[in-house]
């Protein structure tokens, strides 16, 4: 008995998130949830738990912005030579 309710608890969890944590800034009152923002408040950075339980904020990795870039550039030197082959 006690493992058909346990599987009942399990699929209701699957089917029914329960909802993340929220926290409101106390300096400009943004509703946001620590757990997505680093622990810290999307607007001007407050951090919602004490500074020695923060993680590092995450840094855009620089490889990802060079790929970009690279793809800007051959697009760009696509457009000069198709106008300059077909202009
Ligand atoms: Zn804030």
């Amino acid at each position: 008995m006690t493992r058909i309710r346990r599987l009942a608890a399990a699929a209701l969890h699957l089917v029914v998130r329960s909802e993340p944590a929220h926290q409101v800034c106390p300096n400009c009152n943004v509703d946001f949830v620590p757990a997505l923002t680093d622990f810290r408040c999307p607007i001007d950075g407050w951090l919602a738990v004490p500074p020695g339980e923060a993680p590092a904020p995450r840094v855009p990795h620089r490889g990802t912005a060079g790929l970009g870039l690279a793809w800007f550039v051959g697009v760009v030197a696509f457009a000069l030579l198709a106008h300059a082959l077909y202009g």
